[in-house]
């Protein structure tokens, strides 16, 4: 398994080399958005880890250009524990993200996730149920061959929910990685935002595909009735 580090404080992006060397995977480091976004489009790596703040490109405008061209697994890491960040980078196709300082075991335990996750991604970046595609690289979807008019939003949670299809996804866990919100806040901004990507996705067409499980959340599934 091959990772991408661009990191451009020197101790860090060492620390990450090591670890990560230490539980097998093969490193490169770049030290700066330029090095970082020739590495990224013109290599080939399994997941990719991008700080922000960095010199030359910053890591959301090289998370932008590689995710017009590629759908590898990224995780993003922030000094800038400020949620536009974070929201903007999803919204941009990260994966997931880690606000600096952090654990190892942390950093290891999402990248083993994302590319446990990437695995189906990296062999397709067309995930697909029934008649729904979702589309990672021109992140569009369509149902039946008809493309769904989704917000950026949207097509994170629909992203979201096809990546873990079959498996019911609380309101709170939705609320955290499509929203970054904490788990005690306020969930009825993901009630309003399913009902539109229901009113969407499921509402034109017969067999419905976003299911609502009372008191536990929601899961993406074709059911036969
Ligand atoms: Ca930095």
């Amino acid at each position: 398994m091959k990772i991408l580090v661009v990191e451009d404080e020197r101790k860090l992006a060492d620390y990450l080399h090591k670890g990560l060397s230490e539980h097998s995977f093969v490193v490169d480091v770049a030290r700066d958005g330029i090095d970082g976004k020739y590495l990224a489009i013109e290599g080939q790596y399994d997941l990719l880890i991008l700080d922000i703040m960095l010199p030359g490109i910053d890591g959301l405008a090289l998370l932008h250009a590689v995710r017009q061209v590629k759908a590898t697994p990224i995780l993003m890491l922030t000094a800038r524990d400020r949620i536009e960040d974070r929201v903007h980078g999803l919204q941009q196709g990260a994966d997931d993200y880690l606000v600096k300082p952090f654990a190892f075991s942390e950093l290891l335990a999402r990248v083993r996730a994302l590319l446990r996750r990437g695995g189906a991604v990296q062999e397709s970046a067309v995930l697909r149920l029934a008649d729904l595609e979702v589309d990672l690289i021109r992140r569009k979807a369509t149902r039946s061959g008809q493309r769904l008019d989704l917000s950026a939003k949207e097509f994170s949670l629909l992203t979201l929910l096809m990546q873990r299809k079959g498996e019911i996804l609380a309101k709170t866990t939705l609320a955290e990685q499509v929203w970054d919100m904490n788990f005690d806040s306020d969930t009825n901004v993901v009630e309003v935002a399913v009902r539109r990507l229901r009113a969407k996705l499921d509402d034109p067409f017969s067999a419905k595909l976003l299911q609502t499980v009372r008191g536990m959340g929601y899961v993406l599934e074709e059911r036969s009735e």
